[in-house]
């Protein structure tokens, strides 16, 4: 596949233009970073050498489309790669952050029975260059509005877990690159314990998500499938292990389905859980959002107040997740590169 303009590194960069002063390549780089996608604007270079980084350097992604929510505060950016290949990611802006949600590959292997992205199946692994690109879009999107791009959830498409060979060169790079403290990376997985145990080993500590969304294997295995290859206890023995290691918090995501895992006694095992790790894991439950494939509703406000509820009583530290973006088909799960994904509304649930 041809480089894309992210795809290098520093040296690398520089090799490309080896025949001009090591300044040049320099603020080519800087440029590059910092300058927005149009390489006619970097009016700091001759038109000459403008020219011939917008030949040499394409950029990987290609705007489609932008969908806006919540007031313009919720941005999801559609892009297609060069293959034709379409990936997505969200911008979302908080009073007090703006965090972007990146994708790692085209499609996804997992196939959870309730994402729209493991229902569409797997296409691809997604570049550096892709990767990386997707947050120097999202941070021009925000300075246009007047915001600093803070937080970056590898939360969008794909597993990024199966893809490290490309999510960790671009996770330093723009941690590097753009001063995003680790704690401001979080990298979500759906459980694959050799990857856990590798991310306890990285140099850069950032945050580790887990998709549990159910506390037995028998219900684990039907929404989760990889459970069957790694079940429950592997994944807490790796959790804990990371734990040891980092003495930093894991979020466990669980998608509140109805009548599914929102019972008593799903609170009631998801808590003992949490209490094997130690510290105890941190749990985000998020209303489930509709997809195509998954004809089941999300689990209405009581249901998930008492649910939290039972948590909470067994000390167990949880959050209700806002949903953002679900009216573009932008929140968790419901990415699926522009296909349609809208179901009709949801009778009630959600956080926003
Ligand atoms: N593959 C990684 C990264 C995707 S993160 C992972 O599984 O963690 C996307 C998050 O949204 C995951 O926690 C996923 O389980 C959750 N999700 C998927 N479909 C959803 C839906 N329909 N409603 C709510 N959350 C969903």
């Amino acid at each position: 596949m041809v480089l894309t303009r992210f795809d290098r590194e520093r040296e690398a960069l520089g090799e490309l233009f080896a025949d001009l002063p090591r300044y040049r390549s320099d603020q080519i780089w800087r440029a590059i970073y910092y300058e927005g996608d149009d390489p006619m604007q970097w009016t700091a270079l001759s038109l000459q050498l403008r020219e011939r980084v917008a030949e040499v350097l394409p950029t990987a992604l290609t705007p489609v489309h932008t969908s806006i929510s919540d007031d313009g505060d919720t941005q999801k950016m559609l892009w297609e790669l060069a293959d034709g290949s379409r990936i997505e990611s969200v911008l979302m802006l908080y009073p007090d952050r703006a965090t972007v949600c990146i994708s790692t590959q085209a499609g996804c292997a997992m196939a959870c029975s309730f994402c729209a992205t493991g229902q569409a199946g797997f296409t691809r692994h997604l570049s550096v260059g892709e990767i990386v690109e997707q947050v120097a879009r999202a941070r021009q999107a925000a300075i246009s509005r007047g915001r600093r791009l803070s937080n970056i959830v590898v939360m969008g498409m794909g597993e990024p877990l199966a893809n490290e060979r490309a999510l960790w060169p671009s996770v330093e790079r723009v941690h590097r690159e753009y001063e995003l403290s680790a704690r401001h990376i979080t990298v979500s997985t759906v459980g694959l314990v050799a990857g856990i145990d590798r991310l306890a080993d990285r140099p850069l500590p950032v945050n580790l998500a887990v998709s549990l969304h159910a506390a037995d294997d028998e219900l684990r295995n039907q929404l989760v499938p990889i459970n069957r290859r790694h079940p429950i206890d592997d994944l807490i023995a790796s959790c804990s292990r990371y734990l040891e290691k980092r003495r930093r918090r894991i979020s466990f995501e669980w998608a509140m389905i109805d009548g599914v895992n929102d019972r008593d006694s799903d609170a009631e095992k998801l808590a003992s859980l949490c209490h094997r790790l130690s510290p105890s894991a941190h749990v985000n439950l998020i209303p489930l959002n509709p997809t195509p494939g998954y004809p089941v509703r999300g689990s209405d406000r009581k249901t998930i107040a008492r649910f939290c509820d039972t948590l909470e009583r067994h000390g167990v530290n949880v959050t209700v997740r806002r949903n953002r973006g679900d009216e573009i088909d932008a929140a968790c799960g419901q990415l699926a590169a522009g296909q349609p994904v809208r179901l009709g509304r949801r009778p009630s649930g959600g956080g926003s």
